[in-house]
């Protein structure tokens, strides 16, 4: 199959729009900007259609979907959310959407098994990026699209990283430019709680503990996960093919003879520990400069698939500040990483 991009406007062009419609309203899956990560999108309500998204994919069934609505409105079509429930609901919606806030709650009967991996609850999000804003509002119904990529790889952030990871799997891209945040939506379990909501944070992203403590208490389980909680977060994950590797400290760090490796950079000071270290083949930097945690985010994932190309043996990469964003950014890099610490 051959594989076509259209590139959206900023605000949007009504050619890419009409043909993503068009795909998704006769069951096919077509690939769409968000403000955290590229999607690849299917008709929520449609099995068949969704069964597509897990095929191209290569996703393991008991991995579920998140679903992008086109108005905040549109989450008492697929929730089923009790009074109480929904007055917390409602002021997470007013505070965080449009953004990069998924929120799990009970699901309706017209969201298919599929999506949701036969679990109760469903993933919904409201999307900012314009692009995806207009889509899910022509297309009227609840559009299922987790991250663009093949399972387990890198989360694309532009089109053309899409290309890479489906061309030839799918018959649409369409361009919106590269992703705002860069990371995955952050993810909450929302519970109505006896004194304050509570709020069960089920992967980290974007939007920062410290904002959703405005609406609740965030709960965060240390490990070990409980994997029927949130079924996808697997330790292995956003994982580059060359391996790459974390230390405790630098010192840690004992290259083998011959081998070439490539660093990823927090902001390129040998401050950090490890520009000094070795003779690196390669040194890639997430906020070159003064170091910032949200230009960080943003330029991980384009980070991690240059260094990847780049022919080098492995990766070393530094890691960054446990505040705000950066409890993120670490996250998926202790994921893509072979070792765990
Ligand atoms: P992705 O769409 O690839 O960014 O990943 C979606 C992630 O959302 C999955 O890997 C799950 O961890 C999480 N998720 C989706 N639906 C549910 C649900 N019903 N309950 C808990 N977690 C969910
Ligand atoms: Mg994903």
């Amino acid at each position: 199959m051959e594989t076509e991009i259209i590139y959206a406007e900023d605000d949007y062009s009504n050619e890419a729009i009409n043909r993503a419609v068009a795909l998704l309203e006769d069951g096919e899956i077509v690939a769409l900007p968000t403000e955290t990560v590229y999607g690849l999108g299917a008709n929520a309500l449609d099995a068949d259609a969704v069964a597509k998204v897990f095929a191209a994919k290569e996703r393991p069934s008991f991995d579920p979907l998140i679903i992008h609505l086109g108005s905040r409105e549109q989450i008492h079509e697929v929730c089923d959310l009790s009074p109480e429930l929904d007055k917390v609901v409602q002021q997470l919606m007013q505070e965080f959407w449009p953004g990069a806030l998924t929120m799990v709650l009970p699901k309706k009967d017209v969201i298919p098994d599929i999506v949701t991996s036969g679990m109760p609850t469903v993933a919904v999000r409201m999307s900012g990026h314009p692009v995806m804003k207009e889509i899910c509002k022509v297309f009227g119904k609840p559009i299922a699209a987790p991250s663009a990529n093949r399972f387990g790889r890198i989360s694309p952030t532009s089109a053309s990283a899409v290309m890479k990871e489906l061309g030839g799997k799918i018959p649409l891209i369409i361009d919106g430019g590269a992703c705002n945040d860069g990371l995955e939506s952050t993810i909450i379990r929302v519970e109505v709680g006896e004194k304050r909501p509570q709020l069960h944070l089920l992967r980290a992203g974007p939007v920062v503990k410290e904002q959703l403590q405005k609406i609740g208490k965030v709960i965060r389980k240390k490990k070990p996960r409980d994997v029927s909680e949130a079924p996808g977060q697997l330790e292995s994950h956003y994982a580059p093919a060359v391996p790459l590797y974390i230390f405790e400290k630098p010192e840690d760090f004992r290259p083998d003879e011959g081998k070439t490796y490539g660093l990823l950079s927090y902001r390129g000071q040998a401050k950090d520990g490890y520009m000094d270290l070795h003779d690196w083949e390669v040194v890639e930097e997430l906020s070159p400069g003064k170091g910032k945690l949200a230009e960080a985010s943003v330029r991980l994932f384009h980070v991690l698939r240059l260094l990847d190309e780049s022919g080098v043996d492995a990766i070393v990469a530094e890691t960054v500040s446990e505040t705000g964003l950066g409890v993120a950014i670490n996250d998926r890099l202790r994921r893509a990483s072979v070792t765990i610490h």
